[in-house]
This record gives C-alpha cells, sequence and structure tokens, in this order.
C-alpha cells in the first residue's frame, strides 16, 4: 500500500497541472493543500452561537473537496472565502444527520449561485437514494427556476457515488483519495479518508470508535484531523439530560476519547494531529488543555485543537 502510494505521489509530481482550475482569491503563496476546518461540533444540534455541525475543507492547488456537510456548511464554506459555486468535490463519512443535513442543500445553494459544472459526492452506500430524495423533495421548486430562470437542470450536474468497503475513492491530477471503514455503531459503514497530494497527505476520520485500523490507514500522514471525546464532559452532558444513560452508551461505544486519539496518532506516526468533532461541542468549560491533555499523554507530536474557520 505504502509502496503503491509512493509510487503514484511521484507520477503525480511529474504530472502538469491542470490549466483550468477555478482560482480563488486567496494568496498564491500559501501551501497548495490545506485544510480548513468548518464546523467542529459534534451532533446534530444547532447552536446560537459557537462552534458549527460538522463539516472539513481540503483545498488542494485552490479546489475545494467538502468533507460533511454538517447543517452550516454552506454558510461556513462561504466565510471561509469559497464561492459555492466552486463546488466540485463532495465526501460523506457517514449517514448521520450531523454529517449529511446540508448535502443536498449545499449543492442546490451552490446551484442557485450560478453553478453548471459537475459535483461528484462520495459516500458510504445510500449516497445515490440521498441525492435522489433530495431532489423528490425539491421537485416542485426545482422545475420551476428551470421553467422561469432558464437554469440547467440541477440533477443532470451532481453524480453520487456509493463506496465499498475499503480501497481507492477516486483520483485525479492533483490528489488520490482512499477510504477506509471505521467502527462507528449503529452506523453499518462509516468511513475515514486519506488524501495523498503533492507533498501533503491529510486524513479525516469521520465519526469512529477507538480504531487500531485507523492508525495503520493513516501512517505517515503528515496530518490527521480526528473526532475528540472528553469523558469528564460527557459525564456533565448526562447529569444535565434525561435519556442519559442511553446517550453515555452511545457516546462511549461509538467515539474516541482524548486518551485514544492520542493512541491513534501515535501508532499512526502523523506529524500532526488535529481535533475536531468535539463531544461534548457544547461546553465552554472544557478548555483547549483539557482538550490536549488525554492526547498528549500518548503522542508527542504537534496537537493542535480545533476551531472553526481554522486554517491548517
Ligand atoms: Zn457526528
Ligand atoms: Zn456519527
Amino acid at each position: 500500500m505504502q509502496n503503491n502510494r509512493r509510487q503514484f505521489l511521484r507520477l503525480l509530481a511529474a504530472l502538469p497541472l491542470a490549466q483550468s482550475l477555478p482560482r480563488l482569491s486567496l494568496g498564491q503563496e500559501k501551501k497548495a493543500t490545506r485544510v480548513i476546518l468548518l464546523g467542529t461540533k459534534g451532533g446534530p444540534r444547532v447552536l446560537a452561537s459557537g462552534r458549527s455541525n460538522p463539516s472539513t475543507l481540503v483545498l488542494i492547488d485552490n479546489v475545494p473537496y467538502v468533507i460533511d456537510c454538517g447543517y452550516g456548511t454552506s454558510r461556513q464554506l462561504l466565510a471561509a472565502g469559497v464561492p459555492l459555486e466552486h463546488l466540485r468535490y463532495v465526501f460523506i463519512t457517514h449517514h448521520h444527520s450531523d454529517h449529511t443535513l446540508e448535502y443536498g442543500t449545499l449543492f442546490y445553494n451552490a446551484w442557485v449561485a450560478g453553478f453548471a459544472g459537475r459535483v461528484d459526492a462520495y459516500g458510504p452506500a445510500g449516497m445515490t437514494k440521498l441525492t435522489r430524495d433530495f431532489f423528490t423533495l425539491m421537485k416542485s421548486d426545482i422545475d420551476v427556476r428551470i421553467q422561469d430562470e432558464g437554469r440547467p437542470d440541477p440533477r443532470g450536474l451532481i453524480f453520487a457515488h456509493d463506496l465499498g468497503k475499503r480501497g481507492i475513492v477516486m483520483k485525479n491530477d492533483q490528489v488520490a483519495v482512499t477510504a477506509c471503514v471505521v467502527p462507528h455503531p449503529m452506523i453499518k459503514q462509516a468511513l475515514a479518508y486519506r488524501f495523498d497530494a503533492k507533498g501533503r497527505s491529510v486524513v479525516i476520520s469521520g465519526d469512529t470508535a477507538y480504531s487500531p485500523a485507523l492508525a495503520d490507514f493513516a501512517k505517515g500522514a503528515d496530518v490527521l484531523v480526528h473526532e475528540a471525546l472528553y469523558l469528564p464532559g460527557v459525564e456533565n452532558l448526562v447529569r444535565r439530560l434525561p435519556n442519559a444513560t442511553r446517550l453515555r452508551e452511545h457516546l462511549l461505544a461509538s467515539h474516541t476519547a482524548t486518551e485514544d486519539v492520542g493512541k491513534v496518532a501515535a501508532q499512526a506516526g502523523v506529524k500532526t494531529l488535529v481535533l475536531t468533532h468535539f463531544v461534548p461541542g457544547d461546553d465552554p468549560s472544557i478548555t483547549d488543555e483539557q482538550w490536549a491533555e488525554g492526547v498528549r499523554k500518548h503522542f508527542g507530536g504537534k496537537v493542535i485543537v480545533g476551531t472553526d474557520l481554522m486554517e491548517i
């Protein structure tokens, strides 16, 4: 796997860059591959302030790769300086609503902003149905706008791909994207994604319980963006809620405590670990130091406690 990846990267380095890439109003001195956290709060609940719902942006030669579409993704993408009509690639890690709620709407928002190109959307089985069902939901509006406003039919502009278990997802001249199944009960197929671009490899964990297989998948990556669960914070959270016991069981079985995130980063040997998808993500009493301290017991590399719109 590693050898194949190295070979592919050497091949990439020898290829000329595509001439027709969308150019954003971003400084050319920036890194070719950038990561911007769009939303860093785990879970579907929408807050009046604080962290936005989950989404992560990888920009490769200024082409946006949007990973997960929690509520608010369109606004956060705009806030990150990416015009919606530049949308090109979407990756969904799993079918929990904090990762999918704005999937159809993000594409719709790009369409009404003037998008007329092609979007490829990748994710676990169900992507095609999710896409089709969104268009069914919006059918009357879409049909009217095509007729009234002379827009192209959006149903022909997005291509949904239902992914299998593991392996290569897509590749173009800029990047090879691979996927790996991670444990996230009760979801049957949750995926982590790895972006091997020229000069930089980035892994996005998605939602996952502690996973040595993910550590293997992330081997040697420059940046690992990993979800994080803070156990004392969960105890405080469940004390406030009526469905406490059930919720606590779900959180502990399906997410990764900060100590274990540190183990994964250490096993993977990544240079930089970025924490995101914070659970609980709405407790301002938890400090950055508290988020990082469990991680540091096991991982000696650079630890970044993510915030919305932070660029790495
Ligand atoms: Zn989630
Ligand atoms: Zn989830």
